[in-house]
């Protein structure tokens, strides 16, 4: 049975019933018949089950994904792809209110974010749809005798495994499926097992649109039973990957057996640099927002907010006075300005990083507990937390904490700040604040780092490429860089 938009419940996302997952243009279950639960991490409910695939499912997928690649994808023109993808793009835009409080319920996102999403994430589609028909090759002299001839083409890289976090389902779905389906790839998306609705819902949007069946599989599993296979899988091409540094190492181990390209969206421990001469009316609601929106759970979080010493005390009291005014609770409340953390261990997690800075001797100056209060109980809300006199070998200065954490570090100067914001095996994000344009070039060119944001922060945007350096990985998601990952270059001779 091929399946359409109008079979799932887009009007009632949140209803507890099981949904199953699509593979070769049919809704199926797992082969074992297994299913595992998800849960609003606001109110601790069952919001669905789903099916628990493992490693056959994955086999059936990436066989439908072959298929279809060899067979009637690969008779997609350049033209036609790129009005399907603008087709998916515009379903999208009519369902957008869904998609948003998919997500908002099962990862906790708070509405008002998941809403004003849209943007980036259609923004994405509709520049790769654009792309789809500049795709092209060179033609290269050489200095062989005779007459031959020389050019490249570029050539979709085959059948794509994407493997995904929890803490932005839709954007992280869609930056995968929307260049693959551009470059002329299959794709088999394993979610994250915290958050799998939004990822069905965007397979039934890809049906309805007219995406041909096996070109877009969605398998729902967790990291070792389903995640792991599609890594190691032998027919499969390509695995774009965004989650922790430790398990994009396990997944470049298990590409190794077939030598699939991989790309990697990593970790980070950013730094947020905020120098004396900084508009500080910009760079409080910026610094602190860097951290807490999505309650931490950004791979971008600024959670070194590096201050320069004459308003270090100003800048840590301002950033911690807009903490504890943040409006928390369930993101379904349009009010909501910071959502839960996705899980209960999330939440125990968080909690051991904030019980290690105390121990360690930084001065919490807002936040470090849990809420339960005004029913939040039920949910796993932690406050928007501020560490003061922090060091830098402290372990809330050195690791990934994922959770709305702020560690505060004075400077003296721009050598030293360099060096430490650079200290870290990280590489994904870099903030600085000054009203000085050549201290921002020096920071921008010394920082080591895939983006630098000067006097903003996440800014995001299709034609630009965004990707991590050192342990934050490799490739870039965004602009034409993200295209040619999903390209192979071949080299053709012709004697005429
Ligand atoms: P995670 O690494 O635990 O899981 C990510 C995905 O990998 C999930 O789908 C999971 O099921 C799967 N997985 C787990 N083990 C696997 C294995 N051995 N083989 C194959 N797949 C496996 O990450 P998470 O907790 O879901 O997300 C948080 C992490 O993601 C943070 O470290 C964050 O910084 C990172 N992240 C990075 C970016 C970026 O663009 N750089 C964006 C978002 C999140």
């Amino acid at each position: 049975m091929t399946v359409s938009v109008k079979d799932l419940p887009l009007h009632t996302p949140i209803d507890g019933r099981h949904r199953k997952m699509l593979i070769d243009g049919v809704w199926c279950d797992a082969l074992g018949g297994r299913t595992f639960e998800t849960r609003n991490p606001a109110t601790g409910d069952v919001i669905g089950t789903v099916p628990l695939s493992d490693s056959s499912d994955i086999d059936l997928a990436v066989a439908a994904a072959r298929r279809a690649f060899d067979g009637p994808w690969r008779r997609f023109k350049p033209y036609e792809r790129q009005v399907l993808l603008l087709r998916i793009a515009d379903l999208m835009e009519r369902h957008w209110e869904e998609i948003a409080l998919s997500d908002t319920t099962d990862m906790g996102m708070p509405i008002v974010r998941t809403l004003a999403n849209k943007n980036r994430v259609l923004g994405m589609l509709r520049f790769y749809a654009g792309m789809a028909t500049s795709i092209h090759g060179h033609t290269i002299g050489n200095s062989l005798p005779g007459e031959i001839v020389s050019y490249t083409r570029k050539e979709p890289v085959g059948v794509v495994g994407a493997i995904i976090p929890w803490n932005a389902p839709t954007a992280a779905s869609i930056w995968k499926i929307g260049p693959a389906l551009a470059a002329g790839c299959t794709i088999v998306l394993k979610p994250s097992e915290e958050a799998p609705l939004t990822p069905l819902l965007i397979g039934a949007l890809m049906m309805e649109a007219g995406v041909p069946p096996g070109v877009v599989n969605v398998v729902t599993g967790t990291g070792a039973e389903a995640g792991a296979p599609l890594a190691a899988h032998m027919d499969v091409d390509k695995i774009v990957f965004t989650g922790s540094t430790v398990t994009g190492q396990s997944i470049l181990r298990a590409s190794a057996g077939n030598m699939k390209r991989v790309s990697l969206e990593l970790g980070g421990k950013s730094p947020v640099i905020v120098c004396a001469d900084a508009d500080l009316e910009r760079a409080v609601p910026v610094a602190a927002m860097s951290v807490f929106a999505n309650s931490g759970q950004i791979c971008i979080a600024g959670s070194r907010l590096f201050v320069e010493r004459p308003i270090y005390e100003e800048l840590v009291e301002r950033v911690s006075a807009y903490a504890a005014n943040l409006r928390i609770g369930d993101g379904a409340d349009p009010e909501t300005e910071i959502g839960p953390l996705i899980s209960p261990k999330q939440l125990e997690r968080v909690a051991g990083f904030i019980e290690d800075g105390t121990r360690q001797g930084a001065r919490l100056v807002t936040g470090g507990h849990r809420l339960t209060e005004g029913g939040l109980g039920a949910g796993n809300f932690m406050a928007p937390s501020v560490f003061s006199d922090v060091t830098d070998d402290m372990r809330i200065a050195r690791e990934e904490i994922f959770g709305p954490v702020i560690s505060a570090l004075p400077f003296d100067t721009l050598d030293e700040v360099v060096r430490r914001g650079n200290d870290t095996p990280y590489g994904l994000g870099a903030g600085v604040f000054t009203r000085d344009v050549g201290k921002a070039h020096q920071l921008a060119n010394r920082l080591r780092a895939g983006s630098v944001w000067v006097n903003t922060y996440h800014a995001i945007d299709p034609a630009v490429p965004f990707g991590g350096y050192k342990m934050s990985g490799y490739g870039r998601e965004g602009g034409a860089e993200h295209l040619d990952e999903y390209l192979n270059t071949k080299g053709v001779w012709i004697r005429t």
